[in-house]
């Protein structure tokens, strides 16, 4: 199947914004680092409002540790875009969220597992921001090298036909150096990288990644 390039359609989109106001946006992250470049590209166009709902993160500690580390981010870019980026903060209730993801827990990444896990949080967010009435929404995690867009945008067409109102803003943040400028912030900011995707079923993974880079 011919890929789209997803990246084309979102400066396509930006194009087609309405000159006069900006748009308010609901953007679904999962931390910090992924957040860097996304917001530099959508805040000069957007007025956008955050959406943390991450129960895939594993364990507890580490999702407040993302958390925290976005909010610090945020801190940054206030004080060095001067855009202002609120937080909406969802429950965390990681045993409930791996119910439906645990017949795939021998996965790799980057399988089904991976492809539910997206549609979970992007359909919890979706329907908010269809909800309380915001024009677009999307999400960053199309700016991990890990994580496949042509899916991510597959899914957030079909939840736009489910819910309606709210427009999905395609994306492909990764691509035009997004990614290398991610980094870059991250670096830049000494932002919090994790080791693993988030969930339990790469948190061992993680671990052993980590011993390895320490030398444990
Ligand atoms: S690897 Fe990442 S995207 Fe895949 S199920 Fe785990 S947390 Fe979700």
């Amino acid at each position: 199947m011919n890929k789209i390039n997803y990246y084309k359609k979102s400066l396509e989109e930006l194009e087609a914004l309405p000159k006069d106001k900006k748009p308010s946006l609901l953007l679904h992250a999962c931390c910090g680092p992924c957040s860097t470049f996304p917001l530099t590209f959508l805040c000069p166009h957007f007025d956008v409002t955050i959406f943390f709902n991450n129960s895939n993160i594993y364990p507890s500690e580490e999702y407040f540790r993302r958390l925290n580390e976005l909010k610090k981010f945020l801190e940054f870019f206030k004080r060095d875009y001067g855009y202002e980026v609120k937080v909406i903060e969802t429950k965390y209730d990681n045993e409930n969220y791996n119910k439906d993801l645990e017949k795939f827990a021998d996965q790799d990444e980057g399988k089904e597992r991976c492809f539910l896990c997206y549609e979970k949080r992007m359909d919890q967010a979706f329907n908010f921001a269809n909800e309380n009435g915001y024009d677009f929404f999307t999400t960053v995690m199309t700016i991990s090298r890990q994580k496949n867009s042509q899916k991510i945008n597959e899914i957030a067409r079909k939840l736009q036909e489910k819910y309606g109102k709210t427009h999905y803003f395609f994306s492909d943040f990764k691509k035009n150096k997004g990614i290398d400028i991610a980094r870059e912030m991250r670096i830049h900011y000494d932002l919090y990288q994790q080791l693993y995707c988030g969930c339990k079923f790469t948190y061992e993974k993680g671990l052993k990644k980590e011993a390895e880079k320490y030398g444990k």
